[in-house]
């Protein structure tokens, strides 16, 4: 069961003691407690654990601070959703808000290789207004000897470009938790021209030792990618192991299975479940057009497999579009083939707001249809 508290309530104030005090005289319930710092508001959330079928949802309601009372399933108790339509689980991380209502195109490389191209490709995002990217340090390769990322080295440079050209969050892959340290300690030297949002990779999705650590911080935000080869829920407790450590800032990312029955794409192209992951969950919803693509292929309308896929997951409400850009995309160290060029930057994020629009008409057209009398 979780306890919906008034936004703000002050954990000093006099009501907040009153309802601990009755909590903690519940027999066989312990509480953990759960806040959300938002940009407005803080929001916090009292979960009540053990033998909560002998609680009323109306009694709870009635306690001081209690704002609402949500009966919860077993499965994901913190980022589920529970059958509650009104909770929602959004954050603001260096001034852009996350939830399941926005979206956001994180354009940028696979992989860094040089200044000279992170710049460009930073340039070009502020040219058309963006605010975030992607930009991989740490690399997880197939084969040891492919180039594996320049790795902290590079930190520096990133952070002071992606501040000039106005960059406010970079997803970044971390493959251990020495990286989020190397992150933080460049951040620092740096003094913190911009944030990052660290991403977890579909071949770590189960790597628990590596949820919990970054699940540990708080002060950067989490993109986990669902892990190719497991099922949804699998994936879906991943990320309730990052919220179990106390970071729910947590965007979930579609990214493709791996399976032949893709063929001929790089991963099977699984963004139908964006709106299953909005329903099971309270997670923005990311789609990774690249990654599950793997190729500038293009079908007889001319438009890119990728820019395709990436219309159907951002009808279907997607939050976040991860995708590979590279200003000489025959240089890139990695995955190149699927990147898409800086002259085509405008085409893609054009085409990606037809497709938004699509989307916000359909959901105001059900809105009318299911509007009550
Ligand atoms: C990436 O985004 O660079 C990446 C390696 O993705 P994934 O973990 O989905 O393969
Ligand atoms: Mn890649």
């Amino acid at each position: 069961m979780i306890l919906i508290l008034e936004p703000n309530t002050d954990p000093d104030s006099d009501a907040y003691r009153q309802l601990m005090n009755f909590l903690e005289q519940l027999p066989n319930i312990q509480t953990r407690t759960h806040r959300v710092v938002g940009a407005e508001q803080t929001l916090t959330e009292i979960y009540l654990i053990g033998n909560t079928s002998a609680l009323a949802v109306d009694e709870m309601s009635t306690l001081p601070t209690v704002e609402r009372v949500v009966r919860i399933s077993e499965e994901y108790r913190i980022i589920g959703r529970h059958h509650d339509n009104e909770r929602s689980l959004e954050f603001t991380y260096k001034g852009v808000t996350f939830s399941q209502h926005e979206l956001h195109v994180f354009a940028g490389l696979c992989a860094v290789d040089t200044p000279k191209h992170v710049e460009m490709m930073m340039q070009a995002l502020q040219e058309h207004g963006q605010v975030c990217t992607r930009m991989g340090a740490y690399k997880p390769r197939t084969s040891p000897y492919a180039f594996q990322g320049h790795g902290k080295s590079c930190l520096p440079y990133v952070f002071e470009l992606a501040g000039k050209y106005g960059i406010r969050v970079i997803a970044m892959e971390v493959t251990h938790e020495n990286h989020v340290r190397e992150i933080h300690e460049a951040l620092d030297q740096t003094g913190h021209p911009t944030g990052v949002m660290l991403q977890i990779g579909t071949r770590n999705t189960q790597n628990f030792e590596l949820l919990k650590a970054v699940g540990r911080q708080s002060e950067m935000p989490v993109l986990l990618k669902r892990g190719f080869g497991i099922t949804l829920e699998e994936s879906l407790n991943a990320a309730e192991y990052l919220a179990s450590e106390g970071n729910s800032r947590i965007v979930f990312g579609l990214r493709g299975m791996k399976t032949n029955m893709g063929d001929p794409h790089r991963n099977f192209v699984d963004f139908a479940h964006v709106p299953v992951v909005k329903r099971l969950s309270r997670l923005p919803v990311c789609i990774d057009p690249s990654h599950s693509v793997g190729s500038r292929d293009r079908a007889p309308d001319r438009l890119l497999d990728a820019m395709h896929v990436t219309a159907q997951g951002v009808i279907a409400g997607a939050n976040m579009v991860l995708v590979d850009f590279h200003p000489v995309p025959e240089k890139a160290l990695v995955d190149g083939p699927q990147a898409l060029r800086l002259d085509e930057l405008a085409l893609f994020l054009q085409d990606v707001q037809i497709a938004r629009e699509a989307y916000l008409n359909r959901v105001a057209l059900m809105r009318e249809h299911t509007a009550e009398p």
